[in-house]
């Protein structure tokens, strides 16, 4: 199976209400999408949402990295020589960890259908169905409760919350959320980095002592900030999950070294795709420290090749995969079905995709 061509294109989808974090605030998808296309005729597809405030992977940085480096290094490869071909994806460039997800997952689906197995199963997993959480965005607690009370209604029982825009408020914030969602629901917290370590801890304690239920936090302090984090660990009652302090296996490794968090969160847009994403969790595996699976604002096809991930691997305990039912419309066609909450797997060779509606192609 020969790599003859890649195509480049934006796939454009509406959100069904803007998505807000200490960090950005965002309407709509407007991720790019690789399509590469083989002498068999089959296509492995992947997706790069330009997530700048996280990976500072911008849509022309992305579009870039493709062109002038992750193309010209795959461009008449075979695909079955995956372990070279996946490691030149990996060295052409450094960084550009959200355009290597998408040619690395490309590639996966294209493995896959040559050998005829999904790739939740030529990672060995037994899992077909999996429950994702959802996100309620920061706004004023009021808006932030309403939030809640729809999710519940729409069937979701863990609830993660966007916290750190004037953290003054997130203790208001946290209380309403958890009259609206009731006792029984799980509330974990994501403040994306938007505290200091000692902010961090007094809120976080400060909440147990409320009696708030707050399941975990997410990355409360600055990414580069290890020391801070490990502190945090150290003196909050609250687990601690690190998110944007984890790129790269040797991240994970590090911080779980250090004790720095107890749990890591596992994105491919980080680590650039499934490659390097089955080290993190290798390694965690190790350590024994669980992981979460995670998305940025995407829609499903990347989102898809996470599910496969999580299907794969146990050491992924907690589901953060709602990119796809925070969009208002589905252009995807094939993969993993998502139902609200529940998400079943696709059982077609490779990611199971089978086309993109409203593709708009670059070339
Ligand atoms: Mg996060």
């Amino acid at each position: 199976m020969k790599i003859t061509d890649v195509r480049l294109g934006i796939l454009s989808v509406p959100l069904r209400v803007p998505f807000k974090t200490a960090l950005r605030s965002v309407s709509g998808v407007e991720d790019v999408i690789v399509e590469i296309h083989t002498d068999s005729g089959q296509i492995g597809y992947g997706e790069a949402p330009p997530t700048g405030a996280i990976t500072g992977d911008t849509t022309g940085a992305i579009i870039g990295a493709l062109k002038d480096h992750l193309i010209k290094t795959i461009i008449g490869r075979d695909v079955d020589d995956f372990e070279e071909l996946i490691q030149s994806v990996n060295n052409c460039i450094v960084k550009n960890t959200s355009a290597k997800a998408a040619v690395d997952m490309a590639l996966y689906d294209l493995y896959g259908q040559l050998y005829k197995l999904p790739v939740y199963k030529l990672f060995g997993g037994s899992r077909s169905k999996i429950v994702t959480d959802i996100t309620i965005s920061v706004n004023d607690p009021q808006v932030m409760a309403e939030d809640t009370r729809n999710a519940v209604e729409r069937g979701y029982d863990t609830l993660k919350v966007k916290v750190g825009v004037n953290p003054d408020l997130d203790l208001a914030r946290l209380t309403a959320v958890r009259e609206a969602a009731g006792p029984e629901r799980q509330i974990r917290i994501d403040a994306n980095q938007a505290w200091n370590p000692k902010q961090a801890v007094r809120l976080l304690n400060q909440m147990q002592e409320k009696g708030l239920g707050i399941e975990l936090v997410e990355q409360p302090v600055p990414a580069h900030d290890f020391e801070g984090l490990k502190f945090v660990t150290e003196r909050s009652y609250v687990p601690v999950l690190a998110d944007e302090s984890v790129f790269s296996p040797e991240d994970a490794v590090k911080i779980m070294q250090m004790g720095a968090a107890d749990l890591i969160n596992i994105k491919l847009m980080k680590c650039g795709g499934l490659y390097n994403a089955l080290k993190i969790a290798t390694a965690a595996e190790l350590y024994g420290v669980e992981c979460m699976i995670g998305c940025m604002l995407e829609a499903k096809i990347s989102v898809n090749a996470a599910v496969h991930l999580a299907c794969a691997k146990s050491i992924i305990t907690k589901i953060d995969l709602d990119g796809p039912v925070l969009c208002s419309e589905d252009p995807i066609l094939g993969g993993s079905v998502f139902e609200e909450k529940v998400i079943t797997v696709s059982r077609e060779p490779g990611l199971g995709i089978r086309g993109i509606d409203g593709l708009k192609y670059l070339d």
